[in-house]
């Protein structure tokens, strides 16, 4: 197929524009609805210092990338990355996401479960069984980054959600009734770096291409314990039905944005955990679980 812009080779078709588009047009497409992204939700801003939140999967490390040669003329913005291990054997390996941050010039900062928790996701799982893999560790890996964020002076975390991750999240929280999700709005929280996402309006799979593109080595398995969780039905159902309604996940981006809209000043009391400092509702989640789980082990 021919570029329907210039009638050069294609690399892609878009479903929902019914653009056949080639390697130039397509990354100025791309690049053109990240940055603005990032205007329209004013998401960077003159001395901020921008940390990636680097798995060295495809997703953030297209991120880096795209962050390190946006930002590559700015003097008065620092990017930096960080990565954590949550244990998984034969799925993380952070030298991966070092080595794909060296090769941008870009610093990483490296944590994991076993010394800042004392316990990884393999063994959580050998506990607890895997059915609550993700939901432990994604609660862990929040709290321990922007820990590190914010005692690096980090003003921005990025993370590399793309559309389809935010549009999973929306039919997610509708699917589980979590009325209290859907409304919360985005809010400034005392002790909670805030967070970025400016692939969030671009198809996972051009992310992916994107990636493939431009980085060399990242990683192309998926967690193995992925297939438990209720986003790998959900991203089934969705992508089966977005073939036929290629604008489906637009609308639930937009609907999540609305919800958020009419949210107002909902979203209950934050304060910081006793225990260990990060910002919690009425109880703080991470401690909780590490509670369980290393009691457990008792
Ligand atoms: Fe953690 Fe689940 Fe992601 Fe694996 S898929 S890294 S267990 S949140």
């Amino acid at each position: 197929m021919r570029c329907d812009k210039c009638r050069r080779g294609a690399v892609i078709f878009q479903p929902y524009s019914g653009l056949h588009l080639c390697e130039a047009h397509f990354v100025a497409d791309f690049e053109a609805k990240a940055k603005r992204a990032i205007r329209t939700h004013h998401w960077m801003k003159s001395n901020d210092h921008i940390a990636v939140a680097l798995s060295g999967g495809k997703d953030s490390s297209a991120l880096l990338w795209f962050l390190k040669n946006l930002t590559a003329q700015r003097k008065d913005i620092t990017l930096s990355a960080i990565t954590v291990d949550e244990g998984i054997g034969g799925y993380r390996d952070p030298s991966l996401a070092v080595r794909i941050a060296k090769s941008l010039g870009t610093g990483c900062l490296v944590a994991s479960f076993q010394d800042e928790y004392g316990v990884t996701v393999d063994e959580i799982v050998a506990k607890k069984g895997d059915s609550c893999s993700c939901s432990y560790c994604g609660v862990l890996r929040r709290s321990l980054i922007n820990r590190i964020a914010r005692e690096h002076g980090v003003t921005k975390l990025a993370l590399g959600f793309n559309l389809d991750d935010e549009a999973q999240s929306v039919l997610m929280n509708v699917l589980r009734g979590d009325a209290n999700r859907l409304i919360r709005p985005q809010r400034h929280i005392d002790g909670m770096v805030p967070r970025i996402r400016p692939f969030m309006y671009i198809p996972e799979r051009e992310v992916a291409l994107y990636a493939h593109l431009h980085v060399e080595g990242f990683e192309r398995e998926r967690c193995p314990y992925a297939h438990n969780a209720l986003r790998a039905d959900v991203r089934g159902v969705l992508n089966d039905y977005t073939s036929r309604h290629p604008s489906t996940k637009y609308s639930l981006v937009r609907l999540g944005e609305r919800f958020g809209e009419l949210g107002g000043a909902a979203g209950g009391e934050i304060h910081a955990c006793e225990q260990c400092g990060e910002p919690c509702g009425a109880s703080c989640r991470s401690c909780q679980i590490l509670q369980e789980v290393l009691s457990n082990a008792a």
